[in-house]
């Protein structure tokens, strides 16, 4: 069983009502302070992106087998649920997770930065000793958490979830794409670190970036170690104390809406099972590390090819296949002359995403290539859907 299981109350609920997030904690029995190193994973922030909810009852139950076989090593956190606003949205039968229906605001965006809080609180306290710099930093960013006073209930659930992941060596956020291969965005500072997880999930895309645009919660907990010592770096002019970046958080997309399955779920968990394990949280054998299913490429390299029209959309191109510059990625058919409009890809690369729906609003985005060159300007609003 999980050493504890809490549930832990948002504020700024309507009156009559309160919502709560559901925390399973594993770890060795502990009378101090808590074993290292620590991992925290959650499901669904974006409310409506389903893999991740199964995808974590299936690694609870193998998290419980591990406890029971006293092969749990590190902190574990595991939160099955991320967001029970979302969870409870929907207009007209169709469930809306991605943004808050009161505001319009993207759950996954807007987490705080920390890195002046911090630097506020440490500076002049770092000294030579990196294991120390770390420590010294968790405390004070878990402070400038418990710190934060919010005023809605979105904030106080993005307060909960950093407060609960800020000081964790390893920090996976399980989504998934409209329809998708498997893959992930990691800070670039991450990699290549990171390639152990991607190898273990058999990831078919990673993107790299260090301002993705928008703060979103991987980058907010991975975010604050390189934020702060450009911070810190920029007020010094000796020496500067030695500051790693002390968590690696990344965003792992669980293939597509409709990816939803036993098989799938029961992979992807024997997956983190392996990470877990590789990154010393879990007593056993992971085995051998599969080679990457591909290289990391810039997030600002993808190419977010739009409708040229509102239309129809007839795919030219399956997930997986790679395309080359100017080739034709989908046809719109206009419905009012017939016409079919073509849809071209800008870069080279593998098509990893495409939407779901196949009737289209003029320039929304259809499908997404992995190019490896930046199209874009690192924190331009490299993300979709702010
Ligand atoms: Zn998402």
């Amino acid at each position: 069983m999980p050493l504890t299981t809490e549930e832990i109350i948002l504020d700024h609920g309507f009156p009559g009502t309160h919502r709560a997030v559901t925390v399973h904690r594993f770890g060795p029995a502990r009378t101090d302070a808590a074993p290292r190193p620590k991992a925290y994973i959650q499901a669904a922030l974006h409310a409506d992106e389903i893999p991740g909810l199964l995808v974590a009852q299936h690694l609870l139950a193998r998290l419980k087998a591990a406890d029971a076989e006293g092969r749990v090593r590190g902190d574990i956190i595991l939160v099955p649920y991320a967001n029970p606003i979302g969870l409870s949205q929907a207009v007209l039968g169709t469930a809306i997770g991605r943004f808050a229906l009161s505001s319009g605001v993207n759950f996954n965006r807007d987490f705080p930065d920390l890195a002046a809080p911090v630097a506020d609180q440490v500076l002049g306290r770092l000294g030579p000793d990196a294991a120390a710099n770390v420590a010294l930093v968790r405390r004070a960013a878990l402070a400038a958490i418990a710190a934060w006073e919010t005023a809605t209930e979105a904030d106080s659930l993005r307060k909960i979830l950093m407060g609960l992941a800020i000081d964790a060596d390893l920090v996976l956020d399980l989504h998934c794409d409209s329809e998708a291969l498997i893959h992930a965005y990691t800070g670039t500072e991450s990699w290549p670190d990171a390639t152990d997880v991607m190898a273990d999930l058999g990831c078919r895309a990673v993107f790299l970036a260090l301002e993705s645009g928008g703060n979103p919660f991987d980058e907010a907990c991975s975010g604050l170690w390189w934020r702060l010592r450009n911070r810190l770096t920029a007020g010094l002019s000796g020496g500067v104390p030695p500051l790693p970046a002390a968590c690696l958080a990344a965003t792992i997309e669980l293939r597509g809406r409709r990816d939803v399955d036993d098989a799938l779920a029961g992979t992807d968990a024997d997956a983190l099972v392996r990470v877990l394990t590789r990154r010393g949280l879990l007593a056993g054998d992971a085995g051998e590390q599969p080679v990457p299913a591909c290289q990391a490429t810039p997030l600002a390299g993808v190419d977010r090819v739009r409708a040229p029209v509102a239309g129809v959309v007839l795919y030219t191109v399956a997930l997986g296949d790679t395309v080359t510059v100017g080739q034709t990625v989908a046809e719109v058919v206009d419905p009012v002359t017939g016409i079919r409009h073509p849809a071209r890809a800008r870069a080279p690369g593998i098509v990893w995403a495409r939407a779901e729906q196949r009737y289209t609003a003029a320039g929304a985005i259809i499908t997404s290539i992995a190019g490896d060159r930046p199209l874009a300007e690192e924190g331009s609003g490299l993300l979709t859907a702010r």
